[in-house]
């Protein structure tokens, strides 16, 4: 197979044959459609191993380098550049691509600079804030960026335009107006502040002038605010109608939450991604919960991720063979058709087809009841696996447990569920609602 590859890789750049193009722009679907004849599981193993092996390597390399990554699937890697300048920081990342291309194990990667942030904070792929400058790069690039919430753009001095981007998903479930924009407004000064002062003080005088911030001003504001929002919403209640993504309880529709606990808890985790300050806003978390009566040692104190995920692997771009992994819960790049959820392509910005999602959830949930059911079962004592069929116990007396959980697997199935109901795919439902009954 490899020599087939190469042959057709000679072809396009000796004599520019259309059809080895073809080929080669469409091997990878042919490699992974079950569906396609000489269909084999085998190797498309063996090559995902190779890719994944390819981008270890790549990985390392890029932190050989001395870059510190952020970020990084086979789609896209976030770097960490140190430089304060954008222009730096773009030269910087040139040199890297470079080098790395001139090695020939990266000979076939294909790299493109996509954006570059003056300054960013990343929590996780639906968490973010970050200030970009808004130059030509960006703006060819504007068509491919996700529908983020552009909060607050600043007009700086001179003919730049800085706009600070915010995308925090884990606020979206505080559904009180109130809560919001105390969020918005605090973490948008955090930040504002932060930024000028980078620009023009020295950095120990900036570390010190975000903590005045943090507890002078912003402390008392927010103690304030919290106050506020605590007696007037003491508590509010989520169904699972209006938050399908929400981590629900077992077999509750309902959820409570105390809006004030909530948005304490999300402006501290923003504000502790920056390991400068972690006194400072431990500090105020303590003073916050203090403020509306929990405990700071407490599990409700904790922030926790309030969003489901559910990863589809190596979704692939009917129209332009792009392939990336979905996060059928939190991916932005969806829109609403027809009542039923749909994602979108982020390169070519088409909607990909529901049905054939439909499909690879159906193999996924397949394999993945399979893979339960013939599960090895392991002793609770010991933790060695069950070797034969008919011992009710193990040789130390320990009983056995099973090493899927039950619960997770029910957790598994409830999500693919809300996905199915929301995306409008039948048979997956039908499926699912299936084994729900029988395993309940
Ligand atoms: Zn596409
Ligand atoms: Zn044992």
């Amino acid at each position: 197979m490899k020599h087939m590859v190469a042959t057709w890789l000679k072809e396009v750049s000796q004599f520019k044959n259309p059809f080895a193009d073809y080929l080669l722009m469409h091997f990878y679907r042919w490699l992974r459609s079950p569906t396609s004849f000489l269909y084999d599981p085998a190797l498309r193993r063996t090559l995902h191993n190779y890719t994944k092996k390819l981008f270890v390597q790549l990985v390392s390399e890029l932190q050989r380098m001395g870059s510190t990554i952020i970020h990084a699937d086979f789609s896209k890697i976030i770097l960490c550049t140190q430089k304060k300048v954008t222009s730096d920081a773009q030269g910087y990342t040139q040199f890297i691509i470079q080098s790395i291309l001139n090695k020939e194990l990266f000979h076939s990667i294909h790299f493109e600079v996509r954006r570059c942030w003056e300054f960013l904070v990343w929590l996780d792929a639906s968490n973010f804030a970050g200030i970009r400058k808004n130059k030509r790069l960006e703006e060819t690039d504007e068509n491919m960026t996700p529908p983020e919430e552009s909060e607050v753009v600043q007009s700086q001095s001179g003919s730049e335009e800085v706009e600070l981007v915010m995308n925090w998903n884990m606020i979206e479930y505080v559904p009180i107006e109130m809560c919001q924009l105390t969020f918005t407004k605090t973490i948008s000064t955090y930040y504002g502040t932060l930024y000028e002062n980078l620009l023009t003080s020295k950095p120990e005088d900036v570390v010190k002038t975000v903590k005045d911030l943090i507890s002078g001003e912003m402390s008392q504001k927010l103690f304030h605010y919290i106050q506020a929002i605590h007696k007037k919403h003491p508590e509010k209640e989520l169904t699972l109608e209006e938050y399908p993504h929400l981590d629900f309880d077992h077999k509750s529709k309902k959820m409570t939450i105390n809006p004030a606990l909530e948005l304490s808890k999300a402006i501290c985790k923003v504000l502790s991604l920056d390991p400068r300050i972690e006194e400072e806003v431990s500090n105020l978390h303590k003073n916050l919960l203090r403020l509306i009566d929990v405990g700071a040692f407490s599990d409700k104190a904790e922030w926790k991720d309030p969003c489901v995920s559910f990863t589809l692997p190596e979704v692939l771009c009917e129209n332009c063979n792009h392939v990336r992994n979905i996060d059928l819960c939190k991916d932005s790049y969806q829109h609403i058709e027809d009542n039923k959820q749909m994602w979108k392509c982020p390169n070519c910005h088409l909607s990909y087809d529901n049905d054939q999602i439909e499909f690879n959830l159906i193999d996924s949930l397949n394999r993945q009841s399979v893979g339960y059911i013939i599960q090895d079962v392991q002793c609770l004592t010991c933790n060695e696996v069950k070797q034969d069929n008919i011992a009710e116990r193990c040789s130390c007396s320990g009983y056995f447990k099973t090493m899927l959980s039950r619960d997770n697997f029910i957790r598994t199935l409830k999500i693919l569920r809300l996905i199915s109901t929301r995306c409008q795919m039948p048979l997956l439902g039908e499926s699912l609602d299936f084994m729900l009954t029988n395993i309940e």
